[in-house]
Order: structure tokens, then sequence, then C-alpha cells
């Protein structure tokens, strides 16, 4: 199989990469390394620094004519998408457009979307169904949930298939403190350095925390699945920060400086997604559980220092 994969030099996507080559695909990255590290692509990839906004992406999408694109090239940020609505946009709805274009001259066969658990803003649900409303609360879930809105939308006009991933939120190596899911990344980078760790708000907050390889696993079962189709990447379960904080106690022999301060604007305060039809339609499950994946990403922190 030939691939693109869009955002191929970030967290998830160096880590998607590696699992494809590692299937036998001919993997083609385009990133253009504003939070993206050029060392994180593995040597068997092509990596084109090129903007998805740009005309250059379309070009690279035209010549390899890729069966699959991974579409995961993103601002992913919720503060930063709050101070600056526009750029989020730029990037996540205009570049989305453009690698759906792209998909549409070069006769792609499927689109295979990073989407988030941000698009159900404060939804009060103990765990949130594909089929809930979808009312995000920043710039960051609306860009997503609109280039959502354009994935369907040239499905329909130019039979492109599709299968959109609404992650949660996604940690492991090499993942840096920044961004999205980064809150057990900045967590992991201080207690390493044994620096003190802040808390947004009283830690009760809730996440469904994924970890990184079963994301990869569900990004290659969306290869041959679930065409058509919103589907969870989740555990189905939730941890608090307070509890990422107490996992981390256990591992470290240091004592562990915390304080807790006001909660951001932007900030959800429980996020659980169910992963039901993940198992019926992806014919995928997580199989990490937050215990083995916080201690697989402490001890990867710690060889990398
Ligand atoms: P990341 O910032 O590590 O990766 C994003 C990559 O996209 C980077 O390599 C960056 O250089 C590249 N990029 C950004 N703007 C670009 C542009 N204009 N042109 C080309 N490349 C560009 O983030 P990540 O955590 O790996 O997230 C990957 C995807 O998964 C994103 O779409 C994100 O919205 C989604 N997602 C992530 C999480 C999470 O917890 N990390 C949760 C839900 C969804």
């Amino acid at each position: 199989m030939k691939a693109v994969v869009t955002g191929g030099a970030g967290f998830i996507g160096s880590h998607l990469v590696k699992g494809l080559l590692e299937g036998g695909a001919i993997v083609h990255v385009i990133d253009n390394l504003s939070s993206g590290i050029r060392e994180h692509v593995a040597p068997g990839a092509v990596l084109h620094t090129e903007d998805v906004r740009s005309a250059e992406a379309k070009q690279i999408i035209a010549s390899v004519k890729p069966e699959v694109v991974y579409h995961l090239a993103a601002r992913a940020d919720v503060q930063q998408s709050i101070l600056a609505p526009a750029f989020d946009a730029s990037v996540n709805i205009t570049g989305t457009i453009n690698i759906l274009d792209a998909c549409k001259t070069a006769c792609v066969n499927k689109i295979i979307f990073a989407s988030t658990s941000g698009v159900y803003g404060n939804l009060e649900k103990e765990r949130i169904t594909e089929r809930d409303p979808a009312i995000p609360i920043s710039f960051y879930g609306l860009s997503k949930l609109t280039a959502e809105s354009y994935i369907h939308m040239y499905s329909q006009l130019y039979c492109l298939s599709y299968t959109i991933l609404r992650y949660g939120n996604v940690y492991g190596p090499g993942q840096t403190a920044k961004g999205e899911g980064g809150v057990i990344a900045n967590f992991m980078e201080r207690t390493i350095n044994n620096l003190p760790l802040y808390i947004n708000g009283d830690g009760e907050q809730t996440r469904d925390f994924i970890y990184v390889r079963d994301v990869v696993r569900a990004n290659l079962a969306a290869a041959h699945h679930a065409d058509q189709e919103t589907i969870h990447v989740s555990t189905g379960k939730s941890t608090s920060v307070n509890r990422i904080v107490e996992l981390l106690r256990d591992m470290h022999t240091a004592e562990i400086d915390l304080h807790y301060r006001p909660a951001q604007s932007g900030d959800i305060k429980h996020s659980c997604l169910s992963n039901q039809k993940a198992r019926t339609s992806l014919q995928w499950e997580s199989a990490v559980s937050i215990e083995q994946g916080i201690a697989e990403t402490y001890r990867s922190w710690l060889q990398s220092q």
C-alpha cells in the first residue's frame, strides 16, 4: 500500500509512519515542521517539508497517488486556538480542504482524519457516543468539526471514502509538553527534572487517556474498515489528572511538588468516549491500560534524558 501521512513528523503521525512502514507500506510525509521534528520521521519514509495549505502539498499527492491519505497535520492546541482563531481555522479547515481537493484530483481511495473529543465541548454525559450532539467550546473543537463537515461533503460529491477518528487524549513516548493532549507530557518532563507540577483547577477533571500505540492500531484498521463512519478512538474509561499524579508518585523516587491554580477557559471538565462502535465497525479495541501506558511513557522519558 502507498500512503501519505500529513503531520507525520508530529507526535502521533511519527508513530503512525513507523506502524505503516512495519506493515510494508510505502510512506510519504507532508509536514511543515511547525511543531513536528524531522528526526522523528522514520528513515524509511519520504519527508516533504511543505504546508498542507500549499499547492506543493497538492502536487505531492497528485504525483505519489496514494491509496490512503492519513490527515493528521493540524494546529492541535486549544489555548492557541482561543488566542488566534483565524490561524487555527486556516490550518485546520483550509488545510483540510486543500488535502481533500488533492485527494479528489489524485483519485485517492480513502482519507482517514484525526479528529478530537474536543468537538463535544462540555457535554455532561458519563460516556459520550458518536450520536451525541457536537457543540464545541473552543475554536480548535470548532475547526475540527468544520473539517469533518467538509469531509462529508467531499465524500458525497466526489465518492471519496473516509473514516473520521475522534481521539480521546493521546499520550505516549515522543510527545512534547505542548498541544492538545499535553498534560501527561508536561507532568513527565517536569517530574523527571524535579520541577513542581501545576494543575489547572482541582485536578478532579477527567479525560479518556489513550496510549499512542492503540491510536496507531486504530488508524491502520481504518484503512480496511469503517468506510464513511465517524468513530471514537478511546478507552471508554475516565482518569482524573490527580490519578495521573498518583501514578507518577508511585514510580518517581523523589518527592513531587504539586500546586493547584485556576482552570483555563475552553478547558473541558469531564470527557469520556464510548468505544463500542470502534469494536464493531473498526474491529479495534484499546489494549494498553493507563498504568502500563504511564509506566512505558515514564521509562521512555528517563531514557531520553
Ligand atoms: P503534533 O503537533 O505533534 O503534530 C501535528 C503535526 O502537524 C506536526 O508535525 C506539525 O509540524 C504538522 N503541521 C502543523 N501545521 C501544519 C501545516 N500547516 N502544514 C503541514 N504540517 C503541519 O500533534 P499530535 O498530538 O501528533 O496530533 C496529531 C493530530 O491528532 C492532530 O490533527 C490533532 O488535532 C489530533 N488529535 C490529537 C490529540 C492528542 O491528544 N494529541 C487528541 C485528539 C486529536
